[in-house]
């Protein structure tokens, strides 16, 4: 584990790059609501505690943590570090707590005297009203945190790299257990225990297994299809470590496979290892995406890749920056993002290989280990 970087300093960093974003905004502050885990992860970013009921406001100068009885003993031991630098204030709230949320973040705002931005995407509209209603310059501007967690500093990117090692050990290990007749089901199980057994504090998604003409649905649920022989097998799964998410995808065959499926794994593995080599500081997440999607469309597959390329990784196995054909956004070293492209045939079955992958200032490196040169015959 890398200890260059500790807690202090990221929270401090992360605090620093929201108030750095609401100057240029000419906005006073930041409210962040979580209500039965609503905006956990934010939270847990510009805190590192994690709870499922709590508020942030942040100020010019000020900071105000505010969460209930269940959590402000864990919460103290966690936030108590950090007060002095971060002027930093923890307080219970109990009885009509988002009532007391409310006016606590109005009075320690009143000094701003400006806007306050939200997280639109992680208050409801009636927690949004009740709260408008009591704390003044509360607008429904977006504030700045998915977008800060785009970018990773290294102690993020350590725990991330861990997920993606259990997720390896994970799926390597079902494997070694695999025998036709097992259900998809009977393999989710098993990949969820063998992550967990290896450290994952849980999965960080539903695992995705599909086989035979279920491997073609890009997000098939795992039913209770018994596995022969024959039958393209796909894994979507990644472990979660540090609350930080893995997300992976091989595909296997049951049996030798028909040359076609060969040929057509080498186009899903060429696709990809083009969109690896396009990933590139700079780039746009729309240019990343296309050079993937030329060797597919070369191939004569171009309306069965019907998804985007990737996708950011982080808190949360879906984030930004998105690389498919309306990704604008441009890549900075530090941004962890999946290469994922996937060809599916109606009623065959679905071939996808999708590595976690930070950008570094050298280049891509993939984070996920499992081998994917070759499509492996079970
Ligand atoms: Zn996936
Ligand atoms: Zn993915």
């Amino acid at each position: 584990m890398n200890t260059t970087m500790n807690k202090k300093d990221q929270i401090e960093n992360r605090i620093r790059k929201v108030r750095s974003y609401l100057d240029g905004e000419s906005l006073s502050g930041l409210f962040l609501l979580n209500v039965e885990s609503s905006n956990r992860p934010n939270l847990r970013y510009l805190t590192g505690f994690d709870c499922s009921f709590g508020a942030l406001a942040v100020g010019k100068s000020e900071l105000l943590f505010l969460t209930d009885s269940r959590y402000i003993e864990a919460a103290g031991e966690e936030l108590n570090p950090l007060r002095d630098s971060l002027n930093l204030t923890l307080e219970e709230v109990g009885g009509k707590r988002l009532r007391s949320i409310g006016e606590r973040v109005h009075e320690a705002m009143a000094d701003g005297a400006g806007e306050i931005a939200v997280d639109p995407r992680n208050i409801s509209l009636d927690h949004f009203n009740q709260m408008e209603d009591l704390i003044d310059g509360l607008t429904g501007k977006r504030g700045p945190c998915a977008k800060i967690r785009w970018v990773k500093d290294q102690g993020e990117i350590d725990l991330q790299r861990r997920a993606a090692q259990l997720t390896d050990q994970g799926l390597e290990r079902t494997l070694e257990d695999f025998r036709p007749g097992m259900t998809e089901e009977e393999l989710a199980l098993k990949v969820e225990f063998y992550m967990r057994k290896a450290g994952a504090e849980e999965v960080a998604f539903d695992s995705i297994v599909a086989s035979g003409p279920k491997s073609a649905m890009p997000h098939a649920h795992p039913g209770d299809r018994e596995i022969r022989e024959g039958d393209l097998l796909l894994f979507d799964i990644g472990a979660r470590y540090g609350g930080y998410c893995a997300d992976m995808t091989r595909t296997v065959h049951v049996g030798e496979p028909e040359e076609d499926i060969k040929d057509l794994y080498r186009v899903v593995l060429d696709s990809h290892f083009a969109g690896l080599d396009a990933l590139a500081a700079g780039e746009k997440g729309s240019a990343v995406d296309q050079a993937a999607r030329d060797v597919i469309e070369r191939a004569g597959y171009e309306d069965k890749f019907r998804h985007g390329l990737g996708h950011g990784v982080g808190l949360e196995v879906h984030e930004g920056p998105r690389l498919s054909q309306t990704g604008e956004a441009r890549l900075e070293p530090g941004m962890v993002v999946t290469i994922e492209p996937g060809v599916y045939l109606p009623g065959r079955g679905g071939i996808r290989i999708e590595d976690m992958v930070v950008l570094t200032e050298e280049g891509p490196e993939s984070l996920s280990g499992f081998p994917k040169e070759e499509l492996l015959v079970l």
